[in-house]
């Protein structure tokens, strides 16, 4: 700042001033400088920032649902006071909140809520662009199953199947698709369970498949598009796992592929020059990749795409690799736009975990770099669930890594096919924290430099982010054509 703007801020703030230099007590005291709110199905945070410390008490009231939140050593202010504002309708925790000052220097937030939550308070301190926060986390009292949401999804899609079975895009290599005969007259309790007797079977037939592969394009029994059941008739998608015997003989195995947009919510990820911010345009990437994922199949095994965040909401590292693994994904692809310390960076990349030594000293430091996100997004350290997560994760396996080697080289070479530059010609490696699902092949795939202006252009454009969700998809493609998936009994 110049010495004038200097001055000019020294004179605004003059009356403050003055009182801390005065009275040396208010200087213990902090003032919000902004509030933020995150709704999402997971949880919904508030985040109150300051510019020192806050101490806080909280009070869950029963009925109706009600949080009661002390903040001490602060007044009521302008900034405080737009919490009130920010909270959404279609929040799914908070109806509403009241703000006052309860007594002095205590500030009382009453959340009234649409059910009841299990909170998490607690205190950030400064990091990256932020002050102290205040970290108010409104999870439900029954934690979210991923792999429910993800099953009522899924079947809350089936009945636009019928219509919505599209060709896969047509660049993409088809992959041959086994004649898995549609159950006829099913009566479908259990579509999912259907599925993957489906699936179990298909798998069983690997070398005609293979061979069918092999000749180019195998019609699938009479042009039928995916082979899954038509179940729209089924009433309650309440998905209840252990079903165990209800579909004695036909199963089907849905290849699942976890997308991992990077970043979301408190942690916006690298912000380019003309604002672009890391976190909004891996997501579009993401929805892009799915809906391929979604229209295409592996050897007759419809494939599903699970996000990891399908919303502008942080996701703790551990808890994207626990959400893939609790849904069985076959796949783990982490999508990325960093910024590097200069802007003449570019080009894209695709990593995966090492166990050792990074590949190169750009490989170290952007997973470094990653590796922060749980301390810009804001992670409780103190939660028990968060310790376990992080032990899970150091458990990694070197035949978990030459998979991942082979899908990110699968992914290397489409995206070399687009005409996009490459970082690096060949998939590098270093710890990425998000990669560690010790089972399941992982990249994190750096889809540009959104540090480079040029770049950063592109990756706004729809055609690039077309272009690059087709690549990725042909990359998924290709992985499975030479590494078929695994029959497997899914543990619901
Ligand atoms: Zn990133």
């Amino acid at each position: 700042m110049s010495p004038e703007g200097l001055k000019r801020r020294a004179l605004l703030q003059g009356g403050s001033l003055a009182l801390l230099l005065g009275i040396h007590e208010i200087a213990r005291g902090a003032s919000i400088v902004a509030v933020r709110v995150w709704p999402a199905e997971d949880y919904t945070r508030v985040t109150i920032e300051s510019d020192g410390r806050l101490n806080s008490q909280q009070l869950v009231v029963g009925n109706p649902p009600r949080l009661a939140v002390d903040i001490e050593g602060i007044d009521l202010n302008p900034a405080l006071r737009e919490l009130v504002g920010k909270i959404k309708p279609d929040d799914p925790y908070i109806n509403g909140l009241r703000v006052g000052q309860f007594a002095p220097s205590v500030v009382r937030i009453v959340f009234d809520l649409k059910q009841a939550v299990a909170p998490q308070v607690f205190s950030l301190a400064p990091v990256a662009a932020y002050r102290d926060r205040l970290v108010l986390d409104l999870y439900p009292q029954k934690p979210i199953d991923p792999l429910e949401s993800f099953i009522s999804e899924r079947m809350r899609e089936v009945p636009n199947k019928a219509q919505a079975a599209a060709p896969a895009p047509r660049n993409a290599p088809q992959m041959a698709e086994a004649p898995a005969a549609p159950k006829a007259g099913a009566e479908a309790t259990d579509p999912l369970g259907d599925l993957m007797a489906q699936a179990a079977r298909a798998t069983q037939q690997p070398s005609s498949t293979a061979s069918a592969a092999a000749a180019g394009r195998a019609p699938a029994g009479g042009g039928l598009p995916l082979q899954v059941p038509p179940v729209a008739s089924a009433p309650t998608p309440s998905p209840s796992p252990a079903r165990g015997g209800a579909t004695p003989n036909q199963t089907d195995r849905i290849i699942i592929v976890a997308l991992d947009p990077g970043h979301g919510g408190e942690d916006p990820g690298a912000i380019g020059s003309n604002g672009t911010r890391e976190k909004d345009i891996v997501l579009q990437i993401a929805h892009r990749l799915r809906e391929r994922i979604n229209a295409s199949s592996v050897n007759g095994n419809p494939m599903r795409a699970f996000l990891t965040r399908d919303a502008d909401f942080f996701v703790p590292l551990g808890t994207r690799v626990q959400k893939a693994r609790r849904v069985q994904a076959d796949l783990f692809v982490s999508i990325h736009a960093d910024a590097f310390t200069t802007p003449d960076a570019r080009g894209a990349s695709v990593f995966a975990l090492s166990q050792g030594a990074a590949s190169s000293s750009a490989a170290r430091w952007l997973a470094n770099k990653e590796n922060q996100a749980d301390k810009v997004g804001g992670v409780n350290v103190g939660n028990h669930e968060v310790q376990v997560q992080r032990a899970l994760l150091d458990m990694s396996t070197t035949a978990q890594i030459n998979d991942s080697l082979r899908l990110g080289g699968a992914m290397l070479g489409e995206i070399r096919g687009i005409g996009a530059r490459l970082h690096k010609g060949q998939v590098e490696q270093a710890g990425f924290a998000v990669l560690k699902a010790p089972d399941i092949p992982s990249v994190l795939v750096e889809t540009a430099f959104i540090s480079n202006p040029e770049e950063e252009a592109k990756l706004r454009s729809v055609a690039y982010q077309e272009d690059l969700a087709d690549a990725l998809m042909r990359g998924i493609q290709r992985y499975f054509a030479q590494n078929p998936p695994l029959a497997r009994s899914r543990q619901l």
